[in-house]
């Protein structure tokens, strides 16, 4: 078992995950900035510190759970690195963007720390569950390491390649996600304008080469699939607010790569205006709201 885990980050997503490594017997120590986080963790038998640099000290792992890259590469700059032991292994499973992915292993590695970049998907329910999907970057050491780690928080585990490789598989999947719920919206209001009900539609396209998860598991109208967001009128879920950060990251990366991504661009325009219209709170599949 590992000697201590720090958590930095513990809110929707950081607490059930941190909760996890409490139940599975580990000591976590753990900071956030937000007073009432630190109060519900505390409740969940997590150590709070000061500060992140002294819940840092003494551990052999620590985990960042932050809302974005600029937070993450502050984090990384604030004296954590020094005040970590040599060699401690720092994993960042928020989702941020690969170039300050890659930035904060180049930190870590100058202050002769191991480090993964290992965001999530799975959202909070996967996270409460256990049953995150892991997508790594990194070392195969730091893979390694972490492995025991994050199978107690998570289900699958994959390693995707060297550093920043777990956020591209992450935005490259998101915005699959994106582009596909847009696409399943499209085909059910056509189909009501056609006079078809929506499940027949949801019956051919189901077993058909329309499959997909955005049809199958969060199917944009009520009915075919009972737990889909669409039947408890689009509450999250997964946030139209975050569909949109991930969907933004994905430019941000085919811009810098050079990558032509004509329907993820569109993609993050239809969800810029949707949420600038005050849905990004709402469910990402309540999409099908705007294109009705
Ligand atoms: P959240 O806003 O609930 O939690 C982030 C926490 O970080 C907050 O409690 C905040 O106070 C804290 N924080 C910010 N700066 C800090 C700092 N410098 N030091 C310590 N704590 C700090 O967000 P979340 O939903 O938990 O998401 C976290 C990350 O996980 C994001 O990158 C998000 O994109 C990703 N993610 C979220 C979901 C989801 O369904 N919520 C799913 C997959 C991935």
């Amino acid at each position: 078992m590992a000697r201590d885990i720090a958590f930095i980050g513990l809110g929707n997503m950081g607490l059930p995950m941190a909760s996890n490594l409490v139940k599975a017997g580990h000591t976590v120590q753990g900071f956030d900035v937000s007073p009432a986080a630190n109060e519900a963790a505390a409740k969940a038998g997590i150590k709070i510190a000061s500060g992140a640099a002294e819940a840092v000290r003494g551990a052999e792992i620590v985990i960042s759970m932050l809302p974005n890259g600029k937070l993450v590469l502050e984090l990384y700059g604030s004296g954590i690195l020094q005040a970590a032991v040599p060699g401690t292994l720092f994993i960042d499973s928020s989702t941020i963007d690969v170039t300050s992915a890659r930035t904060a292993h180049e930190l870590a590695a100058t202050a002769g720390m191991a480090s993964l970049d290992a965001p999530v998907s799975g959202g909070v329910g996967g996270a409460a569950a256990g049953a995150l999907t892991f997508m790594a970057g990194g070392e195969t050491s730091a893979f390694t390491r972490a492995r025991p780690i994050l199978e107690l928080m998570g289900q699958k585990i994959v390693h995707c390649g060297l550093a920043g490789a777990g956020q591209a598989a992450k935005i490259c999947n998101n915005m699959i996600l994106g582009i596909s719920m847009i696409a399943v919206s499209e085909a059910f209001v056509l189909g009501e304008k056609l006079g078809l009900s929506e499940q027949a539609l949801f019956d051919v396209a189901s077993t058909s080469s329309g499959q997909c998860w955005s049809l199958t598991t969060y199917c944009p109208v009520p009915g075919p699939v009972p737990t889909s967001p669409a039947n408890r009128d689009y509450k999250p879920g997964f946030a139209a607010a975050l569909m949109l950060k991930d969907l933004l990251l994905s430019q941000e990366a085919a811009a810098s790569a050079g990558a032509d991504t004509a329907l993820g661009k569109h993609a993050a325009e239809i969800y810029q205006n949707f949420v600038s219209s005050g849905h990004g709170g709402m469910d990402f599949s309540g999409i099908i709201k705007a294109i009705r």
